[in-house]
């Protein structure tokens, strides 16, 4: 096995930094392929700017080319862009959590599938989250509309609001309102009437029942496949009526899904739910890494780098743990330690490679690891020399004087860490002591 991990680990060996040129050449290739999914050109223009000053400089992973890499921070730029970020889970899908009888409002363009989308939403509030839910249709200007939700209603097998001939958009709100008080709705869903295009009469329509409705999700249903005039749709809904959410339709077809990225970086809305065909059960919840995978088309390359970076942790890792366990590990391998902690999340991670280490590994993990004072720790060890980090008996007081200055610590904090990689060293020989006991017969070595 040494030998296996030692080639590895050759061949995996960092060869410097991403340069410009680099990621230049990277990231044309990239503007491309985002153009082509229909990504709107400012929206490019600003994911490739921060994708790049993202990427120079970055340490370069030596099994991948430097443009695979790149690609692979595009597409972590993506996914982020999506909504993919930590804390954005409660986001998605449609937010439940106000009293009864709650207002869904459903804009949008013509065509762009509200009606559709209308009926899907009330299928699955009622199967899943087991809600009563009335439809109604506000498009006046097409009585085939009203039809049209009312048949939808039927299959999805929930109530839809009669279709009472004459009345205004905001009198047939006022009365969907009013039975779903009545009759104890949880949910009411208003479909709004579309046009071909944007126009004021449409926006002051829709906004008016919207000052009536105070609905608590208003969703902006949009067809994947607008591409670039997504964003100009987007854009006016979100100014003149205020969206809570983006629908995107149609994801059934052959449209890459750049309109996704458009809309989500215009409105900063995010996106709840997509349609994925004509069915009233083709419904999905977003994921922003697979719309991401097909904004950017390049999945392979994306799974390759991310495979290659964990190999690189994992050789690194088991390289600390081999050293740990022959007693040879000094301040250097501490500090490499501290970048693999900060990459893996923990330490466990790292003594996890080594065999036989139970009840030790919780009580290092409690030795107060968090990340501001890892930096520190980090700041600390690169101020020494290459020779007191080899043999930290060393450092002495005036040594001690220099690296604090140096890291912009204090000799406390010095004091500290030494003291800490002390402990870890004894601990390190005690369980080595175990271990030739025997278990750690079958390890690495
Ligand atoms: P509205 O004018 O915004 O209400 O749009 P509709 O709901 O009437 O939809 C227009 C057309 O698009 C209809 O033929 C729908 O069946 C179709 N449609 C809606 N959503 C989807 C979808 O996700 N995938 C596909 N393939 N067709 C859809
Ligand atoms: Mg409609």
């Amino acid at each position: 096995l040494g030998n296996r991990l030692t080639g590895v680990f050759d061949k995996l060996r960092r060869r410097g930094a991403l340069s410009d040129a680099d990621v230049q050449e990277a990231l044309r290739e990239v503007r491309i392929a985002l153009l082509e999914a229909d990504v709107a050109l400012p929206v490019v223009k600003d994911l490739v700017n921060r994708v790049r000053d993202r990427a120079v400089g970055q340490e370069v992973i030596r099994s991948v080319s430097p443009a695979q890499q790149v690609i692979k921070i595009v597409n972590d730029a993506l996914v982020e862009a999506l909504g993919g970020g930590e804390g954005d889970d409660g986001k998605r899908g449609i937010d439940l959590n106000a009293p009864s009888p709650l207002p869904i409002l459903m804009v949008g363009l013509q065509g762009s599938g509200k009606t559709t989308t209308s009926g899907k939403i009330a299928l699955r509030l009622r199967v899943r989250d087991r809600k009563k839910v009335l439809l109604a249709s506000l498009d006046v200007h097409r009585p085939a509309a009203q039809l049209q939700l009312q048949q939808l209603a039927d299959r999805a097998e929930v109530t839809c609001l009669p279709i009472v001939m004459g009345q205004r958009p905001l009198e047939i709100a006022a009365r969907a309102m009013d039975v779903a008080r009545r009759e104890l709705f949880d949910v009411v869903i208003l479909d709004t009437a579309g046009r071909l295009s944007i126009d004021a009469e449409l926006m002051a329509e829709v906004a008016a029942v919207k000052a009536f409705a105070k609905p608590h999700e208003t969703l902006l249903v949009v067809d994947a496949m607008t591409g670039q005039d997504a964003v100009q749709t987007a854009r006016a809904f979100n100014e003149q009526v205020g969206v809570t959410g983006i629908v995107m339709t149609r994801v059934d077809g052959d449209a890459r899904g750049g309109a996704a990225l458009s809309m989500r970086a215009v409105t900063g809305a995010p996106i709840k739910l997509l349609g994925a065909g004509e069915k009233l059960d083709a419904l999905e919840d977003f994921h922003p890494d697979r719309i991401a995978n097909r904004i950017l088309g390049m999945g392979d390359i994306v799974s390759l780098v991310e495979r290659a970076a964990e190999t690189i942790d994992q050789a690194e890792a088991e390289k600390l743990a081999k050293k740990m366990q022959k007693g040879s590990f000094d301040l250097e391998d501490y500090a490499q330690q501290i970048k693999q902690i900060g990459k893996m999340g923990s330490l466990s991670g790292i003594l996890g490679m080594l065999p036989g280490i139970g009840k030790m590994k919780a009580q290092i993990e409690n030795a107060n690891l968090d990340q501001s004072m890892l930096k520190r720790q980090s700041a600390i060890i690169s101020s020494m020399t290459m020779k007191e980090r080899r043999k930290p008996d060393l450092i002495k007081a005036s040594r001690k004087k220099r690296i604090a200055a140096g890291s912009g610590t204090t000799v406390q904090e010095v004091n500290r860490l030494l003291k800490q990689f002390d402990d870890m060293s004894d601990m390190m020989k005690r369980m080595n002591k175990m271990g030739q006991k025997g278990m750690m017969r079958g390890g690495l070595a």
